[in-house]
């Protein structure tokens, strides 16, 4: 079986623990207004390669993998599931430590199983979790957010270790209704390991250039590290509130 790549990154240090070999997988169907990757949207481009192949290029440099692993990010690394599931199954052969960094949106009930089988070879997953409003999460990505839900119970229910990520962009996703909101969904989740709240940056911009796209966020200043850090605190108090009460 082969995937679509987009690119391979030999010394990931901040997607998942340790020093990684990060794969981006090409193809996403989400169109994040902050999406700094818009060249990873189309699907069937890129790099075909076996998953013996990404392998490969992980053993050249194994020794600096200690303490860290494979990262599968993109792009949307679901959009190919059965060739993820093989790559993370060869790795965990390998004893490799997997990592998948998804939105989840394209988790479907009727594909549980096969869901299933990629939760049993995956140590950690980042899921990005881009707005807790169900109207807030249209607008900012184009596409509704129930299945980005039933993907986090999915994987509460075979007990995969979570990271959430937030993107925090100012007058977008910084309101503390909706920091709220994140943390009162997330605050519940028995496999809930961290929490990452990532300030909005507006390096993307560029490429969007490049590649004759108009930049949605077009003046939307980038979030500085202190609002990032107000934004954490209001989610951990969401957080706190969940589970105060049970
Ligand atoms: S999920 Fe990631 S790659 Fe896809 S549009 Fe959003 S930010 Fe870009």
């Amino acid at each position: 079986m082969k995937g679509y790549i987009h690119s391979t990154e030999s010394f990931g240090t901040v997607d998942g623990p340790g020093v990684r070999f990060v794969v981006f997988f090409q193809g996403c169907p989400l169109r994040c207004q902050y999406c700094h990757n818009p060249d990873t949207w189309a699907v069937k481009r890129g790099r075909e390669m076996t998953a013996d192949e990404l392998l490969e290029e992980y053993e050249r440099n194994k020794t600096f993998y200690r303490g860290g692993g494979i990262t599968a990010t993109g792009g949307e690394p679901l959009l190919q599931l059965p060739f993820l599931t093989e790559l993370f199954q060869k790795a965990k052969e390998r004893d490799i430590h997997t990592c998948l960094d998804t939105s989840g949106i394209t988790y479907r009930e009727k594909k549980a199983e096969e869901f299933r089988e990629l939760f049993q070879v995956t140590d950690l997953v980042l899921l990005d979790i881009k707005h807790s409003k169900p109207k807030g999460h249209e607008e900012l990505t184009g596409q509704k957010q129930d299945h980005v839900l039933e993907f986090a119970r999915a994987l509460e229910d075979t007990k995969v270790p979570v990271i959430i990520r937030h993107v925090v962009v100012p007058g977008i996703t910084d309101g503390e209704e909706e920091l709220l909101e994140l943390g009162c969904l997330i605050g519940g989740m028995r496999n809930l390991k961290g929490l990452e709240v990532l300030p909005y940056h507006t390096m993307g911009e560029s490429k969007y250039k490049a590649l004759g796209m108009s930049y949605p966020l077009q003046g939307v200043p980038a979030m500085d590290s202190d609002g990032a850090k107000k934004a954490r605190e209001i989610i951990l108090r969401g957080i706190r509130n969940v589970r105060n009460k049970k």
